[in-house]
């Protein structure tokens, strides 16, 4: 009855830097592929059920040293982030809206009954980390470190429950552009044999499990032809996500009135970052364009309507990897339907709306334009 209940909460101010005294050859910038190479150091922080978050710790890349039995490697108790830092011409090291990943991240872990944590103490914990990585960050436009934050469940059990223990880290790889010869429109297969989320379920949660499902899927979209898989949910087959990314739609609806359609949050959507930027620019511009944003549930029957009766202007996915990723077509119940890109130009690979997002998120990534999304480290 009178045991202290306070728990020590994530604080930068407590970390402890162990620098990494064998430093590794930087890879070149042409040689780079996603997620192969990473920075000298990572960051970590331990949880304990009773006493909280300890001293974080700046160490060496290293192994972990975790127990076969810990709860991570049977139950899947392990959820994660993805954002960029991105070295501006002027040199300054920024993150993009690195709040909305803190608080998605927050999300993740309440779903798995994995600790919060303060997001604030995160992104200071980053900024120390990506100044002592700073070698790593490359500088040119569309080059960035990719940053991996994790947190799993790691108590030493084969029991089904809450983890009484947990480790959060934050790792870094430099990464390429996405598109090297500018953009390349991909091909979906519409999937109707495995579902992605569903209703209730934990899509909008960015946790492991809801990505293990996916890869044989996407294994047989490949072995097709199709890089991505198109995710439909329910019997009427409406449009959810494309691969890991959220979709957009720019379209006539039937009164020939010009609309950005994206699938609603309705909890088996993950609320992408880019997703949420792209919806309020599209807003911003709405008064010049004419174009209106609306979130709405969409099925595929309807979408192959709309494609038939030349209504699609551009579709595109969206996320922190590629920014935007043009999609030219789609496959439906065997049916391979082609989706316009550029009308005005058929060596184009991206139409206009498209390419006009694509540079003004990357305009504020880079510090190109001050914005209130970009926050220097
Ligand atoms: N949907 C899924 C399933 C994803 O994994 C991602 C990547 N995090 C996204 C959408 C896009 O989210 P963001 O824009 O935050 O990268």
């Amino acid at each position: 009855r009178f045991k202290s209940t306070t728990l020590s909460e994530l604080s930068a101010q407590k970390v402890k830097v162990n620098k990494s005294n064998a430093l590794k050859p930087l890879v070149p910038a042409k040689d780079l592929v996603f997620g192969k190479t990473f920075t000298d150091h990572m960051i970590t922080a331990e949880w304990e059920e009773g006493q909280g978050w300890k001293s974080p710790e700046i160490r060496p890349f290293e192994n972990f040293k975790i127990l076969p039995s810990a709860v991570v490697f049977h139950y899947a108790l392990t959820c994660f982030e993805g954002l960029k830092a991105y070295k501006g011409k002027d040199g300054k090291i920024r993150l993009f809206r690195p709040d909305m990943n803190m608080k998605r991240m927050n999300n993740s872990v309440s779903r798995i009954a994995l600790p919060s944590f303060n997001g604030d103490e995160l992104i200071k914990l980053i900024g120390d980390y990506l100044k002592i990585d700073e070698r790593w960050i490359p500088s040119e436009r569309g080059y960035s470190l990719y940053l991996r934050p994790t947190c799993m469940g790691t108590q030493e059990t084969l029991g089904v429950n809450p983890s009484s223990r947990a480790l959060l880290f934050v790792i870094g790889c430099p990464v390429g552009p996405y598109y090297k010869t500018g953009f390349a429109a991909v091909s979906l297969k519409a999937t109707t044999e495995f579902v992605r989320a569903w209703p209730r379920g934990t899509g909008s949660s960015k946790i492991g499990a809801n990505y293990a499902s996916g890869i044989l899927p996407q294994q047989l979209a490949a072995k097709e032809g199709y890089q991505q898989n198109l995710w439909l949910f329910g019997d009427e087959h409406e449009l959810t996500e494309v691969g890991t990314m959220n979709l957009f739609i720019l379209m006539k609806n039937e009164k020939g009135e010009k609309e950005l359609v994206t699938p609603p949050l309705d909890g088996s959507i993950l609320p992408g970052v880019t997703r949420d930027s792209i919806i309020e620019l599209a807003k911003e511009w709405e008064s010049e364009t004419g174009i209106k944003v609306v979130e709405k549930k969409m099925t595929m029957p309807q979408l192959r309507d709309a494609i038939k009766k030349d209504r699609i202007v551009e579709m595109f996915g969206a996320g922190t990897a590629c920014i935007v990723s043009p999609i030219k077509c789609i496959n439906y119940e065997g049916e391979d339907l082609q989706i316009p890109l550029d009308p005005s130009n058929p060596e184009e690979q991206a139409g206009p709306f498209t390419k006009r997002v694509n540079k003004t998120i990357l305009d504020i990534q880079y510090g190109e334009v001050e914005h209130p999304w970009s926050v220097v480290v």
